[in-house]
């Protein structure tokens, strides 16, 4: 058998996490250029950074974890001294180029991650510059590419993944990259790590060592299932995309988060018949609505159509779903609530009940102990305890669980994008390359 192919740094997930790692392994090194409105703001950092040369990679991070100050935050307000965008100049960070350091991403889809999956009318939750990398401004890819876009306001699925996916090339990693590759197993090995890979869609199998691992595989490895009889029948189907992709007049949609009240709303307004099922009570639900509908448009419309009863949304709460059939002329979705059953005809069923973290293709390895987060969002993951510093795994010596599954970040791009430059740091101050 041929040797592993060896990098001293592999990602695995090319997400919003792992993305912006390949980028500054790959060369792109953050400077502190300060400006008016971070030194009004954060005058001892001012100080203290002005007193540092070089790149922010080479920063003490443990020190400046026991001033007070998590490196996630140090960055995140680097990036963000405002809570607005008003220009770069405002942005307290420069970024040059340096030597890279060998680093290979493994993605099993396209860079961005979840992003190319999300519904595609979808908005985001946060304004479009809460998602951005420091060393790429929304703004300037926007006059890059002539995008007539607000970077303040929640900016559409397709505008945020566009801008995912011109990073590769606007900095040169682009041959760093594997995407639609999948890694599907990772066991100890003497230079560090040994990954097995599998090519997404054939039967070709990669192997790869490495010394530093970074796992940013993100919340959605694995889709969730309802596991009962008939959810592989063909009018079942996990996930959403936009109304033209479900033929037929009634849905089902299984959820009660985030993604089904999207899928619900759409599927609506475009005029379907709804049939919209959770196990949550009322209560639960309507919580959650009324604390987004005065921030988010789309939760300000369905709680208008809530309101207004509409005869096409139909809302079951506190409802499981027991089995789906195929019947004569539609498909049939058995639900039971409070011991009664009612069996619905629809002509689709549309699954939206979210996605867990993988850490099973960690083998040989001393427990990982996953801790459950959420956030006031409902989103959910279990996150890695990590050392605070680094945010290198307490468990694994040379693996940093990637963005927000680091034990204590919240669960949004703009809480998790500080980790890259304390990970790239670490990797770089213990191969001795700052
Ligand atoms: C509907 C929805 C709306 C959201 N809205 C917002 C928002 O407005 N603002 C915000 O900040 N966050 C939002 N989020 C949170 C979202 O998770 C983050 O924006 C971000 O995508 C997380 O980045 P990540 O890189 O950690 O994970 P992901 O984006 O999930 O990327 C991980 C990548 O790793 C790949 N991968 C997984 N396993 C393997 C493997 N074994 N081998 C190779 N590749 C693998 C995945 O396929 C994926 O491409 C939203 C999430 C969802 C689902």
């Amino acid at each position: 058998m041929a040797a592993p192919e060896h990098h001293t740094v592999i990602i695995v997930g090319g997400g919003p996490a792992g993305l912006p790692l390949a980028v500054v392994l790959g060369g792109w090194h953050p400077y502190y250029r300060g400006g008016d409105l971070f030194s009004s703001r954060y005058e001892q950092v001012d100080r203290y950074l002005r007193s540092k040369n070089g790149t922010l990679l080479g920063l003490d991070f443990r020190a400046v974890t026991n001033a007070g100050i998590r490196p996630a935050d140090l960055f995140r307000i680097l990036h963000h001294p405002g809570q607005k965008f008003r220009g770069e100049g405002e942005i307290a960070l420069d970024f040059r180029r340096r030597q890279p350091v060998d680093v290979l991403l493994i993605t099993r889809e396209e860079v961005g991650g979840v992003w190319n999956s999300v519904p595609e009318n979808m908005l985001t939750l946060s304004p479009g510059q809460w998602m951005e990398f420091a060393f790429h401004p929304l703004d300037r890819h926007c006059r890059e590419q002539r995008i007539d876009l607000d970077v303040n306001a929640l900016i559409a699925k397709r505008h945020l993944i566009d801008y995912y996916h011109a990073v590769p090339r606007r900095f040169e990693v682009a041959d760093r990259i594997r995407t639609h590759e999948e890694v599907t197993r990772i066991l100890p090995h003497d230079a560090g790590f040994l990954l097995t890979s599998r090519v997404v869609g054939t039967d070709i199998t990669r192997r790869y060592t490495c010394k530093y691992l970074v796992y940013a595989v993100g919340q959605r490895c694995i889709l969730r299932q309802l596991n009962v009889p008939g959810e592989n029948l063909p009018f079942v189907t996990s996930g959403y995309d936009q109304p033209g992709s479900y033929p037929g007049e009634r849905i089902l949609v299984v959820g009660g988060g985030r993604s089904a009240d999207w899928a619900a709303t759409e599927l609506h307004d475009a005029g379907r018949q709804v049939h919209y099922v959770m196990r949550q009570p009322f209560d639960r639900h309507w919580r959650l609505i009324s604390d987004s509908r005065w921030g988010l448009p789309y939760y300000a419309r369905i709680a208008e159509i809530m309101e207004s009863r509409s005869p096409r949304l139909h809302t079951r709460y506190e409802t499981r779903v027991a089995g789906f059939e195929q019947g004569a002329s539609a498909g049939l979705a058995n639900l039971c609530r409070n011991g009664e059953r009612e069996t619905l005809e629809v002509d689709h069923a549309l699954l939206e009940i979210g996605g867990i973290a993988d850490y099973s293709l960690f083998d040989g390895f001393p427990p990982l102990r996953p801790v459950e987060k959420y956030d006031n969002y409902r989103f959910q993951v279990h996150q890695l305890p990590t050392h605070p510093h680094n945010y290198e795994s307490a468990a694994v010596p040379g693996m940093y669980p990637g963005g927000y599954l680091a034990e204590g970040l919240g669960l949004v791009v703009i809480g998790m994008h500080g980790t890259t430059y304390a990970i790239a740091g670490d990797i770089l101050q213990k191969e001795g390359r700052l």
